[in-house]
């Protein structure tokens, strides 16, 4: 299941994208910490990591 990430740290366009949760978590972390010199609060991660459903393949168009 893919998951999403944007920071919300004012003008950063940081946008992480993966299937694993795991992922976004540890890419998301190290992003904080290298660009913004913090650290996030697990809470944030949470609230802000969007699920994204899988997009239905369009049906062809039988006419
Ligand atoms: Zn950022």
């Amino acid at each position: 299941m893919p998951y999403r990430y944007e920071c919300r740290e004012g003008p950063c366009q940081f946008l992480v994208r993966s299937s694993s949760a795991d992922e976004v978590e540890r890419l998301v972390r190290a992003h904080v910490r290298m660009v913004h010199h913090g650290r996030i609060d697990p809470a944030d991660l949470e609230r802000w990591m969007e699920r994204i459903e899988p997009v239905p393949a369009p049906e062809t168009a039988n006419n």
